[in-house]
C-alpha cells in the first residue's frame, strides 16, 4: 500500500495533531517527516537556543512516534528537493499537512502542493494551529477585521473545535531516519546563556497543568506583574506546536463549566486567558490578510514619520543600559533567557519607538534574534501596536516607563532580579536611581554614571519631540 506523508512543521506533537490523527486513521503506512529547511534556516536570525528548543521537541516527537509503531524521518535540505526525493522513492498516495498562515509558509506550501498534484498525488491540508482560521473570522461584508474587539466578538460566536486526541498506531516503511540537528549542527551560535524553556510535548503539558491547576486563578490580576510567575509561558510551545491550542481552549472551557457561582474571579481569569489566545489569532489573521505588513506600516502615513537612528542609544537599549530600570530589566531578561514578560515587551517597544523615536522594524528584528517564542505575526503585531503604526491604534499612546514600573513592579522585585547592580537601592528610588543624592548612592553602594547609567533620554522632552514628529508627519500627509 502506498504511504501517506505527514509533513511536520510547527506542530511538533502527537496529541491532537490533526494531520497525523487523520493519516493514522487510514489503514495506509504513514511517513512522519520533518525537514530542516536550509532556506528558512538561512533566513532566520534566531538565536541557537530556539534551534535547540526545536531539537528537544523533535527528540521527544521521535520517541512518541516510535510508541505508535512509526518512525520520524528527518531530512536536511531544500524543501522542494526533499519532497521530489520522497515522491520518487516512496510514491506516496497523499501528503497531509497542517495549514500555516504566514507569508513564507503559504508560498512554500503552494509550491510543494503543486509538486505533489502534478505527480497525481492528493494533498490534504487541515486547520490545526489556530481555533479559527483567518478566513473564518470576517465582518458581515466578508472583510478582515482590523480592530481587536469586534474580531474577538465574532470569534467567540464560532464553535470551539474540540481536541481530537491521540492518533492510532501505524507503520512507517523501512528507511533511514536521519539525524536531529540542533544549534551546533546548524551552525547557529547560542548567545542566550540561560534559556527559559526546554522544548517538547511533555514539558509543555507539565507547565500547562501547573498553570491550570494554580496560577490561572490569579491570571487576571497577576498577568501584568513581571515580578511574579503570573502567566502561562505557553508561547514557545504554541509557536513550535508542542501543545495544541484546542487542548488549551478546551481545558479552559471545561474548567469554566465546572465553576460554581462563588468562583467569579476564576471565571474572569479564564475568560481573560481565552482573550489572549484570541489576540494570537487576531495577529495571524491580520498578517494573513495584509502580508505587506511584514515590512511596512499598516497606517501608511507613518511612511513619512521622521524616525531617528543613533547607534549608541540603540546599543544601550539592546544591552539594557538605558538608565530606565524597567526597560533595562526587560532587555536583560530577553538577552539572558530568550523570553520577556508581555507588559515589559510593551514598555521596551514603546520606549524604543516613542522615547527614542527609532523605527519599530529595528526592535522587531532584535526580538527575532532573541525570542524563543518568535512568532512573526505576533511580533509584527506587537511592534506595530506599540509604535502606533498598526491596526487598532491610539496614535498618541506613549508609555511613561517610570509610571509603568511604579504600577507593575512597585517594589522593584523584577528590576532587582535582572539588574543586580540595583539590588541595594531603596524601594523609594528603585524606579529612578539617578534621583538619589551622591551620599545616598554611596550608602547603597551604587554610583549612577559608574555602576548604572544616567537616563539616556528625558522622558518629558522625548515625548514632546515624538508628538512634534507625529504632527509634522500628519501635515506632510
Ligand atoms: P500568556 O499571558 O499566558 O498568554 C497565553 C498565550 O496567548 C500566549 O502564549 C500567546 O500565544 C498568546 N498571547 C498573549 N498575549 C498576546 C499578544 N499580545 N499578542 C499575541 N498573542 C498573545 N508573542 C509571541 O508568541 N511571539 C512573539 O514573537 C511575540 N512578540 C511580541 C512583541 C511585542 C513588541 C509585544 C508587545 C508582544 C509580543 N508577543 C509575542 C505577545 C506576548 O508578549 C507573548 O505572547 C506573551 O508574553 C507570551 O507569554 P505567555 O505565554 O506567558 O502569555
Amino acid at each position: 500500500m502506498r504511504p501517506i506523508i505527514v509533513w511536520f512543521r510547527r506542530d511538533l506533537r502527537i496529541d491532537d495533531n490533526t494531520a497525523l490523527y487523520h493519516a493514522s486513521k487510514t489503514s495506509a503506512p504513514v511517513v512522519p517527516l520533518f525537514i530542516f529547511d536550509t532556506e528558512l534556516i538561512k533566513r532566520l536570525p534566531s538565536d541557537g537556543a530556539a534551534f535547540d528548543f526545536q531539537a528537544d521537541a523533535l527528540r521527544e516527537l521521535k520517541q512518541s512516534i516510535a510508541t505508535l509503531g512509526g518512525n520520524l524521518i528527518l531530512r536536511h535540505g531544500k524543501v522542494l528537493d526533499v519532497h521530489k526525493w520522497i515522491i520518487q522513492e516512496l510514491q506516496p498516495s497523499a501528503l497531509f499537512i497542517n495549514r500555516d498562515y504566514e507569508p513564507y509558509a503559504i508560498e512554500r506550501d503552494a509550491q510543494v502542493a503543486k509538486l505533489y498534484q502534478s505527480n497525481g498525488i492528493e494533498v490534504k491540508t487541515f486547520k490545526d494551529i489556530v481555533l479559527q482560521e483567518p478566513h473564518e473570522v470576517l465582518t458581515g461584508e466578508g472583510r478582515p477585521y482590523v480592530v481587536f474587539t469586534p474580531f474577538a466578538n465574532t470569534w467567540k460566536r464560532l464553535p470551539t473545535p474540540p481536541p481530537l486526541g491521540k492518533p492510532a498506531v501505524f507503520r512507517t516503511p523501512d528507511m533511514t531516519s536521519g539525524g536531529i540537528l540542533g544549534a551546533t549542527e546548524l551552525k547557529k551560535s547560542v548567545r542566550i546563556p540561560e534559556p527559559a524553556f526546554k522544548g517538547g510535548e511533555s514539558e509543555a503539558r507539565k507547565m500547562w497543568k501547573a498553570f491550570l491547576s494554580r496560577r490561572i486563578s490569579e491570571y487576571e490580576s497577576g498577568r501584568n506583574t513581571p515580578g511574579i510567575d503570573g502567566t502561562s509561558r505557553m508561547s514557545p510551545y504554541l509557536r513550535f506546536g508542542c501543545v495544541s491550542v484546542r487542548r488549551l481552549a478546551n481545558d479552559c472551557r471545561s474548567l469554566q463549566n465546572s465553576l460554581s457561582k462563588g468562583e467569579a474571579t476564576l471565571g474572569a481569569s479564564i475568560g481573560k486567558y481565552i482573550d489572549e489566545l484570541i489576540w494570537r489569532e487576531f495577529y495571524q489573521s491580520v498578517l494573513f490578510h495584509f502580508p505587506r505588513l511584514l515590512d511596512s506600516n499598516y497606517r501608511q502615513e507613518f511612511d513619512r514619520m521622521p524616525w531617528k537612528f543613533n547607534e549608541k542609544l540603540f546599543e544601550a537599549w539592546k544591552k539594557g543600559r538605558t538608565g530606565f530600570p524597567l526597560v533595562d530589566a526587560g532587555m536583560r531578561e530577553l538577552n539572558r533567557t530568550g523570553w520577556m514578560h508581555n507588559r515589559v515587551r510593551m514598555v521596551v517597544a514603546s520606549f524604543l519607538t516613542k522615547d527614542m523615536m527609532h523605527d519599530w522594524r529595528l526592535g522587531e528584528k532584535y526580538f527575532e534574534e532573541k525570542l524563543m517564542d518568535i512568532e512573526t505575526a505576533s511580533n509584527n503585531g506587537g511592534w506595530q501596536w506599540a509604535a502606533s503604526t498598526g491596526v487598532d491604534p491610539r496614535p498618541l499612546r506613549i508609555f511613561n516607563p517610570r509610571l509603568q514600573a511604579e504600577r507593575f513592579d512597585p517594589d522593584g522585585a523584577y528590576i532587582k532580579h535582572y539588574v543586580p547592580e540595583l539590588k541595594g537601592v531603596p524601594v523609594k528610588f528603585i524606579h529612578a536611581p539617578h534621583e538619589m543624592t551622591p551620599m545616598e548612592q554611596n550608602e547603597c553602594g551604587m554610583i549612577v554614571g559608574k555602576d548604572y547609567p544616567e537616563p539616556i533620554v528625558d522622558h518629558a522632552s522625548a515625548s514632546a519631540a515624538y508628538k512634534k514628529g507625529f504632527s509634522q508627519m500628519k501635515q506632510k500627509t
